[in-house]
């Protein structure tokens, strides 16, 4: 089916972007929304006895303080955690981390320390003893020392559940159409049924058949014209769990005709429809959902099809223009939900770790504001086609929106229709009020999630962060200490006033790292330009010679150090800014030259594209980062402090001809990291690149002397690693050797080393590890499946940080099992040139083979629960070198003897009794790369880092791609002795220190000080 697709506009400042949005309300409407919008506070304020019980106690316990915060980590965690031990724990923990004494007495106190806790923690609506008025600290230690008794726990489950329930209007659609029926504040809702972000195929289905049930439902028991019945709303990412533009085909397989399916049935039923805007990297491929769903005849005569667009968005306008045109397209009427946006804070988050050009949203408050004004401006014209929906609960937002309505008529010269929304649990007492007041407001819809608590948690997280941000809203709205001048304020006179629109204190992407480096760029997925121009480089043909066609013979090594040594006095003699400039130049250059590397990454290495791109951009991180380092390191000499009468400086020297020994798992990276570091700070280098991927290290070596690397200063000698190693650890000239490989050839060179006579060299060394993350019951079993897949799988599991064992606590390991094996059906294995692989060949058919006798050997031992079908697309690549990502579960550590480099990982359950003794097994067999932590809690997470060996230790998120200067990377023990590569201390290992000590009395006396005043 051919849709319209929307294309993204090409990328501008903020300040340009609001530029371009003309002021959205005259003089008059701005001055009349601020009238009614404070009107409608202070009518608010003067019924705060009428406020919904929990509105003051979220209000007091917000963001900005210790025990909200514990408040809102046991609504995230409590509910799911399935044994008593761990949630007494939790309670226990977060409890304990308060002051609540704090809050004796603010807000209301009748509300927030006595009704409202005593509600919570017995279900009923009772006063609780003096006790918790007068010393909330003092009870609540009391009760959790009791903590292992059932009855606090039974009560904290409630509370969560009743502050959950504040925002779930039924457990089941049925419960939710009871509600509506009798209640008549829903009489009017958008059900939602809660879950997203399918993670397996099954999921997936279970959500569709929910929105069918729901709409089926919904459509029964309803009555009334379209815009006047309940209606749906519906998340994407709820029906496939590889939503996204980069599985552009599959959604077009997959997840359209199940979206079609919902419209159809949602216009046969005669209710409305509205899809839901999630992140901002999946709009695009949302658009192109929508565009098949407008454009389906079937349904033309429905106007109910309806796409909710968020006003921090920068694409915002161009979205409902987009929408606008489809509805002309087609014919056919629309609807619109315009709502600012629920996920600023991790999408500000996901564009820094991407490195992108420009935020996708705006990054102030009034930023957005302004756009939501000037997008239901937009709306209000178009309304003839589109159906304009408004979603808010601010009081200046609802003023300003019925100022623009009462200035517009459609073409037939009526009032505009349209409506507002709110969510359940939020907003109420402010329509309330609004409806008292004001004579034209429409009608007010509640947008409705129903599901079991289990499913809420995600949304009632988001519903909290809403609730405690300081910034937003509902969160000043009713507190007395905020003047309503400055809760109600026009924002177009806010940005006015500002200079610069960019948030001075969120820096763009590019310069996070403050004015000393940049952060290399990335590439938004989101953009289908993007995708396919990546693509487009990974189909170049490049044909490659064999590596073995590129080897030098063992008698240029003597050659290389003897060049290399001549070399030394001139290199080190250049100024360190000298060299950092080259490397910043290096960085530049292969930043020019991403696409060719790209290509050849994907070819030699085999590399997804994913994979190179993020190799890529370490690469330059390194240039910049040790150039930066370099600087700060010898830019200076450090004068010491002593007596007066001399003068003490501390330098770093080079120290001569490094040898730098690179594997093939990381040819850009790691090869140039090695390289850099030691010419950086005056040394010269003979590099070893792998085997296996001369090719790469080549182009690399060529880019490097492009920006200035001498050629005597830089040998690069692809051969054969042993015959490397017998003559270049006995070259005189040696100064040094850093090395990333295996264990065995670490050992190896520490002893060629040690055979030595003369001078003691250091040897840098990172290995492997057999690492493991360790996930208790607190964790977010999704989260933990997003998480293994990319640690285990990506990088076809040939990544030194790579999770090898994963220890589960046997309370939750079924359901996350069940959960990890279903979403590894979902993983694509095969040709690395195709964007759509997430799991690419190993390096050599060897490697595959040995591989598969571990899978063999492993299987004897435990048992395998999983393997994942080899796509019949291997590309270019001989299907030998696929290993099937194994998932193999096991009964006790000792069944893993040894690191196996590939995607095969090993599953452990343990009793939560038995963690510290796991975490000694895990440091007795010697390696320290590193951890995994998924837990929320704080003594767990303490315990584990203090008692384990690694390095690196991840909690709560994925435990690979250490990121340049943020997470300097490398283990201890047989992974690897330091310093950390990335590092701040890595470049002093590469030099000498020196002081020099001048008697500045000799030439004379102490003038210094007999000067002084
Ligand atoms: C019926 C309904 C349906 C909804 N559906 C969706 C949906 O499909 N998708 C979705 O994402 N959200 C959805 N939401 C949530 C909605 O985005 C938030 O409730 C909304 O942003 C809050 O806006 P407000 O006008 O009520 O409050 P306000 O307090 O005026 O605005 C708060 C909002 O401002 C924005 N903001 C805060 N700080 C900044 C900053 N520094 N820079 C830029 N912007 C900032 C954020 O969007 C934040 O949520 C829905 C809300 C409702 C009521």
């Amino acid at each position: 089916m051919s849709v319209m697709t929307f294309i993204s506009p090409a990328l501008r400042s903020e300040t340009q972007d609001l530029t371009a949005l003309s002021a959205p309300l005259s003089i008059a409407e701005r001055q009349a929304a601020l009238e009614i919008g404070r009107g409608l506070v202070k009518g608010a304020r003067a019924r705060a006895n009428e406020r919904p019980y929990l509105d003051a106690f979220l209000q007091e316990f917000g963001l900005s303080n210790q025990e909200g915060i514990a408040l809102m980590c046991l609504a995230e965690a409590l509910l799911r955690i399935p044994d008593d031990e761990t949630a007494d724990r939790l309670i226990a923990e977060k409890l304990a981390s308060g002051n609540w004494d704090s809050h004796s007495g603010r807000s209301d106190s009748l509300f927030v320390n006595a009704s409202t806790w005593g509600l919570m923690l017995t279900g009923r609506l009772v006063e609780l003893p003096d006790e918790l008025r007068s010393n909330a600290n003092g009870w609540l230690r009391h009760l959790t020392q009791r903590a292992s008794e059932p009855l606090v726990r039974q009560a904290l489950r409630r509370a969560m559940k009743i502050i959950g329930s504040e925002f779930v209007v039924g457990r089941s659609i049925e419960e939710a159409l009871q509600r509506s029926a009798t209640d008549a504040s829903l009489a009017l809702c958008s059900f939602d049924m809660l879950g997203e972000g399918a993670r397996t195929d099954e999921d997936a289905r279970r959500y569709y058949d929910a929105y069918v049930a729901a709409i089926e439902q919904i459509g029964r028991s309803v009555e009334g014209s379209l815009h006047q019945r309940s209606s749906i709303s519906i998340k994407l990412s709820a029906l496939d769990p590889r939503y996204s533009a980069i599985h552009r085909e599959r959604v077009h397989e997959r997840l359209i005709p199940r979206a079609l399916e919902l419209a159809r049935l949602a216009a046969a039923r005669g209710i409305g429809l509205t899809v839901d805007a999630e992140e901002q990297d999946r709009l695009e491929i949302s658009l192109e959902i929508f565009a098949a769903m407008a454009g389906d005849p079937t349904t033309r005569d429905w106007p109910g099809l309806g796409l909710a667009v968020q006003a921090y968005g920068r694409r915002a306008m161009a979205v409902i223009d987009h929408v606008a045109e489809l509805s002309r397209s087609h014919g056919r009427a629309l609807a619109v939900r315009l709502v600012k946006g629920a996920y600023w804070d991790s999408e500000i988050k996901r564009a820094q770790e991407r490195g992108l050009a420009e935020y996708p949203l705006y990054t102030r408050k009034c930023s957005t504001d302004v756009s939501y004004l000037a997008c239901a401006r937009a709306l209000f014209t178009a309304s003839d086609r589109i159906y304009p929906q408004f979603a808010t609960h601010n009081a200046h937002t609802i003023a300003a929106v019925l100022g623009l309505a009462r200035t517009h008529r459609d073409t037939a010269g009526r009032a505009v229709d349209f409506e507002f929304q709110r969510l359940h649990g939020m907003g109420t007492l402010l329509y309330d009020e609004a409806r008292r007041q004001l004579a034209d407001l429409p009608r007010v819809r509640v947008y409705a999630p129903v599901g079991p608590h289990a499913d809420l948690l995600a949304y009632l997280v988001r519903r909290l962060l809403e609730n405690g941000a300081n910034t937003s809203f509902v969160n000043r709205f009713m507190d007395e200490r905020v003047p309503v001048e400055q809760v109600v304020t026009d924002p177009i006179s806010e940005i006015e006033a500002l200079t610069t629109v960019e948030h001075d204190r969120i820096p763009l992407p590019s310069h996070l790292y403050g004015p000393s480096r940049l952060n290399s760029r990335g590439v938004d997925f989101g953009r289908r330009s993007s995708i396919e121009e990546i693509g487009q480089c990974l189909r170049s043909t490049l044909t490659l010679p064999s590596p073995e066609s590129r080897y030098v013979t063992a008698g240029v090594v003597e050659t290389a150090f003897r060049a290399a040594s001549l070399a030394f006095p001139e290199w080190r003699g250049r100024p360190v800014d000298a060299r950092a400039e080259i490397l910043e130049r290096a960085a530049n250059l292969l930043d020019q030259s991403r696409d060719a590397f790209l290509a050849l990454l994907a070819r030699e290495a085999g590399k997804t594209a994913g994979d190179a791109i993020a190799e890529i951009r370490e690469t330059i991180e390194f240039c910049r980062y040790y150039a930066t380092s370099a600087r700060e390191l010898q830019g200076r000499v450090s004068v010491l402090d002593g007596v007066t009468g001399e003068r003490n400086e501390l330098s770093h020297v080079p120290r001569g001809v490094w040898c730098c020994i690179s594997p093939w798992n990381f040819p850009l990276a790691i090869f140039t990291g090695q390289i850099v570091a030691a010419l950086v700070t005056g040394n010269t280098v003979v590099a070893k690149p792998a085997e296996t991927t001369p090719e790469v290290a080549l182009a690399m070596t060529d880019l490097l002397y492009r920006a200035g690397v001498p050629r005597d200063a830089l040998h690069v000698l692809p051969m054969v690693g042993k015959e490397f190693g017998e003559v270049a650890l006995r070259q005189p000239a040696l100064a040094g050797v850093v090395f990333t490989g295996s264990t065995r050839t670490a050992q190896w060179l520490n002893r060629a080393l040690a055979a030595r006579d003369g001078a003691i060299l250091p040897l840098i060394a990172e290995t492997g590890g057999i690492n493991a993350m360790i996930v208790d019951s607190t964790a977010l079993p999704e989260q933990v499946v997003d998480d293994v897949l990319s640690s285990a799988f990506g990088s076809a599991g040939q990544r030194c940080s790579a999770l090898r064992l994963l220890c589960l606590q046997a309370d939750n390991a079924d359901r996350i099992l069940e959960m990890l094996e279903g979403a590894m059906n979902t993983l694509a294995v095969g040709d690395p040139t195709d964007l759509t692989t997430d799991v690419g060949p190993v390096i050599t058919a060897s490697a595959a083979a040995d591989l598969e006798r571990h899978i063999a050997q492993m299987c004897q031992r435990g048992r395998l629960r999983k393997r994942v079908a080899i796509s019949p697309n291997t590309g270019s690549v001989p299907r030998d070198r696929f290993v099937s990502p194994a998932l193999i579960e096991i009964d006790s550590i000792d069944a893993l003897e040894r690191e196996a480099f590939g995607p095969v990982l090993h599953v452990l359950r343990y009793r939560t009794e038995e963690l510290p003794r796991l975490l000694d097994d895990l440091r007795a067999n010697g390696y320290g790369l590193t951890l995994g932590i998924q837990t929320r809690l704080d003594g767990t997470r303490r315990m584990l880092f203090e008692g384990t060996l690694a390095g690196n230790v991840y909690v709560n998120r994925n435990m690979i791609g250490a990121v340049v200067g943020v997470q300097p990377f490398g283990g201890t023990g047989l992974s690897g002795t330091g310093p950390k590569a990335g590092g701040p201390n890595y470049l002093h290992r590469f030099t000498t220190e020196r002081v020099l000590t001048i008697n500045t009395t000799a030439t004379g006396g102490n003038t210094a000080l007999l000067t002084l005043e």
